[in-house]
């Protein structure tokens, strides 16, 4: 088996770690034996719909957002395709912003969205900083996601489902509960960390929703999970342990 990963704009949108997401994937696919290949596309290069099980974004600040967006805008129509037929997404923070319907920034400039996630985010007063947590119920697990999060945008989901509740955090805006956006196998969030190294059981199920686009269901072995499980826990404790914003 093979995993093919694509890699959009790291020399933008790469805050807080972000690529170390990119590093825990390759990690636990090989450590199941699964070769892996990543491809940077970045301003120009061409993306073919067909060419990758997973794609992934980070967040940025507003400037890079805006050397990104356009050519995002242009990728638009591929990356579209690519999540209709079954490509597996994770977007962060700013890369999630692109992806929905567009972003107002700061100094009150629109950036044009994809549209992949009826979903539209617009900058807010004070920015949305801290610890978070949230509960996202298609993991199966008691678990929480946890990470941290760093954005003036608010996002409005306009009909997009979202990727779970806010047990401790602002989330999307602060003010409705809900974390994220999720369609189809396309994952968006505001969780930095880097989100994964700090939750395997996301890790593991976006490696299987991007193995599943060729290879169909697939039971990936378990590993030796038991200290990020607990660091997991700990931190989780931690943050229940001040004062909850929700
Ligand atoms: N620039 C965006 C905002 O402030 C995204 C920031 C980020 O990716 N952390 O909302």
């Amino acid at each position: 088996m093979k995993l093919r990963l694509g890699h959009l704009y790291p020399e933008f949108l790469n805050l807080y770690g972000d690529r170390g997401n990119i590093l825990i994937l390759c990690r636990r696919a090989e450590w199941r034996g699964i070769d892996v290949e990543v491809t940077t596309i970045s301003l120009g290069d061409p993306l073919d719909p067909g060419d990758f099980d997973l794609l992934f974004l980070g967040g940025g600040p507003d400037q890079e957002q805006g050397v990104a967006s356009s050519d995002l805008f242009a990728k638009g129509p591929a990356l579209k395709e690519a999540v209709a037929g079954g490509t597996a997404l994770l977007a962060i923070c700013g890369g999630y912003q692109l992806l929905g319907e567009y972003y107002r920034t700061a100094n009150g400039k629109t950036l044009p969205g994809v549209g992949l996630f009826a979903a539209y985010t617009e900058a807010g007063k004070k920015r949305l900083k801290g610890n978070i947590a949230i509960q996202v119920a298609e993991l199966g697990t008691e678990h929480p996601v946890i990470g941290f999060e760093n954005h003036g945008g608010r996002t409005f989901l306009q009909g997009a489902r979202p990727l779970g509740r806010v047990i401790y955090g602002d989330g999307n805006n602060g003010s409705d509960g809900t974390e994220g956006a999720r369609y189809k196998n396309a994952i968006g969030t505001y969780l930095h960390g880097p989100l994964l190294s700090k939750n395997p059981h996301l890790a593991d199920y976006l490696l299987r929703l991007a193995l599943q686009r060729r290879y169909g269901e697939v039971e990936l072995p378990p590993l030796e999970d038991s200290l990020e499980l607990a660091t997991n826990a700990a931190v989780y404790q931690r943050f229940l342990s001040t004062k909850g914003k929700w």
